[in-house]
């Protein structure tokens, strides 16, 4: 068995966790990325390619792919969901995970609070931050005071939804699924830095979204037991609305407000980046392990323990 997985996001994180699980590496990476991933000791797991589409057509049958952020990016769910590559974690996620009514949907029906979702501009009673259709990463959006905002700032020639906008702090908390351990691991939280809205807010009237990079958060912890319950809802709510399993690393993003309230409003299927703020160890997983363990080696130790119980194939979805 080999890890593979394509040059970006969290790569170095799952390439070290294979590496020190024993397990070999492929890194799939253009050519102006090589000599960076080599200066981590990576040189020999490198497969150049031109375009990223490239790793779709790679015919390595010992390698099991993690698909990250900019994997499903560059490739697209779609892609990922037809394509024969043999992939760690259940695909058909990435697909709810895409479509913004199927997202909400899969929230809200697991029982975890959602933002308030305004069907038309009359209805609008609150702050609101409007959401383009297929914008990523915060692009796109913008945020208004109230109903005669949206209707001076709103593109006429899109679609978007109105969703009421939380005041509160984003928390972002990642789990991991195990079924060799049989357990929901809660991972490790972060705050996922945006500019410009994290930055200079007052001075911006339509603030940018766009992610820079991750902060690491701790949680009190009564209320980590609370995001505890919230993850095994959401892998139970799945498993009610599609029938399937979440094996691996899932993460869920919120909003507390000042009464504590956690209101989710996106979810990701698949490693986050945000775990990259937790190597060598997050506190938790240091709890669970009494040694280092990042997502990366967490991934990979599960593969591995699965592979030793001949239970590889269940959690490949
Ligand atoms: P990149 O390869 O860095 O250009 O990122 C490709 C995609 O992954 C973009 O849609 C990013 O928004 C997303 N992405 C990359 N890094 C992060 C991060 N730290 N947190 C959340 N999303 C990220
Ligand atoms: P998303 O593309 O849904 O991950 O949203 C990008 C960013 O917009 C998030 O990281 C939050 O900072 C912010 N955001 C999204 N939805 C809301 C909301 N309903 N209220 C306040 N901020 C939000």
């Amino acid at each position: 068995m080999k890890i593979g997985t394509i040059a970006s996001h969290s790569a170095l994180n799952i390439m070290a966790g294979a590496k020190a699980e024993g397990i070999e590496t492929i890194l799939v990476s253009t050519p102006d990325r090589v000599e960076f991933y080599d200066s981590y000791g990576l040189g020999s797991s490198i497969i150049e390619v031109s375009s990223w589409d490239e790793v779709l057509d790679l015919q390595l049958e010992d390698t099991i792919w993690i698909p990250h952020g900019s994997f499903v990016a560059y490739i697209g769910a779609e892609r990922i969901i037809n394509s024969d590559l043999r992939m760690y974690g259940n695909r058909q996620l990435l697909k709810w995970e895409e479509d913004r009514e199927l997202k909400m949907k899969l929230l809200s029906e697991s029982g975890l609070k959602i933002p308030r979702e305004f069907q038309s501009v009359e209805e609008i009673d609150s702050p609101v931050m409007v959401k383009t259709y297929g914008a990523a990463g915060g692009e796109g959006y913008f945020i208004a005071k109230n109903k005669q905002e949206v209707l001076q700032k709103a593109p006429s020639d899109k679609k978007f939804s109105i969703q009421e906008y939380v005041v509160g702090t984003k928390v972002f908390v990642t789990y991991f699924n195990s079924y060799a351990m049989n357990r929901l691991e809660v991972f490790g939280a972060d705050i996922r830095y945006e500019t410009d809205a994290d930055a200079n807010l007052r001075f911006d009237d339509t603030p940018s979204f766009v992610v820079v990079g991750n902060l690491p958060l701790v949680l009190r912890e009564s209320i980590l037991l609370k995001y505890y319950e919230l993850g095994k809802k959401f892998v139970n709510g799945f498993k009610s609305l599609a029938g399937q399993n979440i094996p691996g690393s899932f993460c869920i993003e919120t909003i507390i407000d000042k009464n504590l309230n956690i209101i989710a409003f996106e979810f990701s299927g698949r490693i986050v980046a945000g775990t990259n703020v937790w190597i060598p160890s997050s506190p938790y997983s240091y709890l669970q392990f009494n040694e280092p363990m990042w997502m990366g080696r967490r991934i990979a130790r599960e593969l591995k323990q699965l592979e030793e119980m001949g239970r590889l194939e269940e959690s490949l979805l």
